[in-house]
């Protein structure tokens, strides 16, 4: 009988399929094989455990065993598990690991030249120029010795034919060198050694531990998570620091390069294809010892992963919303647990649930409490609109104009904080009260005047400013409502002219790169004021600014989200926590409609225990996480009837067991997305209910979806739209 292995392959699947090995050739579990798939090939992972789908008469041959280490134990556990936990096909978080096709073969060598000891038959001047650099037997390549002696690459391949110089093949140099852990250490405050050692004790114990490392805005966590970097280095162990912006902080880079020597490693969706596919080879073989990568960097390959980070742990964007539903930070944990390894979570305002984990003493708790060096925090205060308010058509209260006024007199900073995009929310007309709404989605359209457009912000759909309206026909009657950054600015334009303003926002011409170097010009001081939307409220480091004003601090109050409270919070203590970093009096400004609301008064009084212990009371009483569990179900389709239809069948199967309650099906808030109906079910139960045991059985029993209707689960929802 011939010899089977299982493959799984990177398509959505519940397991590995069975494949023949050739004679000869040699697998074990982890290896990298190419086999034939339909009529495609593809790479997929030799697997351990059962074999399912292919039938053993049909059975096909592995194709090729690729040259490349082989995806290590902990990683093919973690795979499973991650799939487990969301409810996806095994192969599904497979295809988020296999990365970097040609990244799986070793890079083609270079061809060097070597002095071969034969006699050139007429010693040319030219030739003895080349021959005085390779007489000691080092290896050159053929452009670099032609340049280094100043000869055509003729000569080279002339002393070649002859047998003068012989190839040999040169190995492809690492991306990156090393970190040195010690370049340049910073000297850290006495309470930034305590914590400090704490972390380093948690790397050296070389175990899975949880630490929280809570700081106020610019206490110095990143000074403090290098020494525990420093001490993994010094172990022989690779590290993984994720971070929430990572095409956005060229900062971090600069400043892990004036600590270490070297820059870290980058993964994340804006790199260029042949520097993805160096990261994932040298994360693979070791050469690169350090990433510093989104979300998606959790899946690289690393051979001996020795300390997971992740900054800003409380952020949004570690949670992918896209075929398999996931949070970066809580499967970084498992990680760590899988890998037994240390993680480190940061944040100046953790997630509730982190927070919770640390009380309980489930993980360890590592404070800092002030800010380094003279830096002290923001005078926070709010500005009540109700009585301050602004003038008509405009956005600023008279209170902030003259703050900003005095600021940028004073050679100081200024940052208006609003977290919309484009000109306006909401256009609509004037005569007939014609609003304009996406084709596609449940969703107005926003104008972005730089532009001259209407854009959904949702699907993406763009179209020219009419200029008249499509209802009634009149000319000239469009009117914008509500204020979004472009707005804002025009608003500034028209009180500071001669300030230098910037606006920033993520869909700003230019991209990342331009987004950059507006970053850093900022942090140079060469603007006075700057408008921005919510990706400049993160991490950044402004020495001059010492205003923030947060336009609408209402915003993501009330929009149903058992998290708003929570996000709010972390948003507005983020965002003003960008004033007066570096020492001198600073100010954040909040306008608010309901500057009595506790999240608001919190804030403004900097009660941040209170606020924590309040909301963490709420969430008890409620069971919600992390006292309870949750799971979204997303059923959605091209035809509305057929959708809800679906939805309604899908409730009838679910077993009814104690302590879990099925909310809905009920249209989603934005009910329609991409010209897809959507209609939402909310699963709640207790924290000790086997969630996706009792998902799996409701599945199995309900009927398949049919047509374009598709069904997607979220554990552990952060959106609820
Ligand atoms: P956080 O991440 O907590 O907001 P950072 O690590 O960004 O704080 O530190 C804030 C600023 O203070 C940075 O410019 C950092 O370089 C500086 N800083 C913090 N600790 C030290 C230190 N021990 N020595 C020198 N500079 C420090
Ligand atoms: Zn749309």
């Amino acid at each position: 009988m011939q010899n089977t292995v299982p493959v799984l392959v990177p398509i959505p699947t519940e397991g590995p399929y069975s494949y023949g090995v050739p004679e000869g050739m040699s697998l074990a579990p982890g290896d990298l094989v190419k086999v034939p798939l339909g009529s495609r090939e593809v790479t997929g992972v030799v697997w351990e455990g059962n074999e399912t789908g292919v039938d053993p008469k049909k059975l096909r041959l592995v194709n090729e065993k690729h040259d490349c280490p082989p995806l290590v134990e902990d990683l093919r556990r973690f795979i499973e598990w991650v799939a487990g936990y969301t409810l996806s096909p095994p192969g599904m978080v497979l295809r988020m690991v296999l990365r970097a096709p040609a990244a799986y073969e070793p890079p083609a060598a270079l061809e060097g030249l070597v002095y071969s000891g034969v006699e050139p038959e007429r010693l040319t001047k030219a030739r003895s120029a080349v021959m005085e650099l390779i007489v000691d037997g080092a290896p050159w390549t053929r452009s670099g010795l032609a340049h280094a002696a100043g000869v055509s690459t003729s000569v080279v391949n002339g002393l070649m034919k002859m047998g003068v110089l012989d190839t040999v093949a040169l190995p492809a140099k690492p991306l990156l060198a090393a970190p040195d852990t010690g370049f340049s250490k910073a000297e850290l405050t006495v309470e930034q050694q305590s914590a400090a050692k704490q972390l380093s004790a948690a790397v050296a114990a070389d175990e899975f531990s949880v630490t929280l490392l809570e700081g106020i805005t610019g206490s110095g966590k990143t000074e403090v998570y290098f020494e525990a970097l420093a001490a993994c280095f010094e172990a022989g162990r690779q590290a993984l620091i994720l971070l929430p912006e990572i095409a956005l902080t060229a900062t971090f880079l600069d400043r892990f390069e004036n600590r270490f020597g070297v820059r870290p490693g980058e993964w994340h969706s804006e790199l260029a294809p042949k520097m993805r596919e160096k990261v994932w080879r040298q994360v693979t073989t070791g050469e690169l010892r350090v990433v510093a990568g989104a979300r998606s960097a959790l899946y690289l390959p690393f051979k001996e992963l020795g300390l997971i980070i992740i900054d800003e742990e409380h952020d949004l964007a570690y949670k992918q919303e896209d075929r398999v539903f996931y949070n970066a930070r809580d499967m970084a944990v498992v990680r760590g647990q899988i890998s037994k390894l240390p993680v480190v979570l940061c944040s100046a305002t953790p997630s509730l649930e982190s927070r919770v984990n640390a009380n309980l003493g489930r993980y360890k708790h590592v404070e800092l409490e002030n800010r380094f060096g003279e830096a002290i925090l923001p005078d926070l205060s709010t500005i009540d609109m109700r009585r301050d308010p602004p003038p008509r058509g405009r956005f600023l209260s008279p209170v902030l104009t003259s703050a900003v006024g005095e600021t940028i007199t004073r050679g100081e900073q200024v940052l208006l904080f609003l977290n919309r995009r484009g000109y306006a929310p909401l256009t609509l007309c004037r005569v007939c009260g014609h609003r304009f709404q996406c084709n596609n989605c449940s969703a107005w359209l926003v104008e972005h005047r730089f532009r001259k457009q209407l854009q959904c912000h949702h699907c993406g759909e763009a179209r020219p400013v009419p200029e008249h309206c499509p209802e009634c026909g009149t000319f000239d009657h469009l009117v914008a409502c509500g204020p979004g950054v472009e707005r804002l600015a025009e608003e500034v334009l028209d009180q500071f002219p001669d300030a230098r303003t910037i606006i920033l926002s993520s869909d700003m011409a230019g991209g990342v790169k331009r987004m950059r170097l507006e970053l850093a010009a900022i942090a140079r001081g060469e603007a006075d004021i700057i408008i921005g939307t919510q990706l400049v409220a993160k991490g950044h480091h402004f020495p001059m600014m010492t205003l923030v004003g947060v336009v609408d601090a209402d915003i993501g109050l009330s929009n149903g989200d058992p998290r708003a409270a929570e996000r709010t919070f972390q948003l507005l203590y983020q965002v003003t926590g960008r004033a007066g970093r570096s020492g001198g009096k600073s100010m954040g400004l909040l306008q608010s409609y309901q500057p009595d609301h506790p999240v608001i008064t919190a804030i403004a009084s900097g009660d941040v225990e209170g606020f924590y212990a309040r909301e963490t009371e709420a969430r008890r009483v409620s069971t919600l996480p992390p006292f309870g569990r949750l799971a979204a179900i997303i059923v959605s389709g091209h035809d509305r009837r057929e959708t809800e239809d679906y939805a309604r069948a899908l409730r009838k199967m679910c077993p009814t067991m104690d302590g879990v309650r099925v909310l809905g099906p009920a249209e989603a808030p934005m009910a329609l997305v991409r010209s897809r109906y959507r209609y939402r079910l909310l699963v709640h139960s207790g924290r000790g209910f086997e969630m996706q045991d009792w998902l799996r059985k409701w599945f199995a029993a309900a009927p398949k979806p049919r047509g374009s209707v598709r069904v997607q689960v979220d554990v552990d929802p952060q959106s609820f739209v």
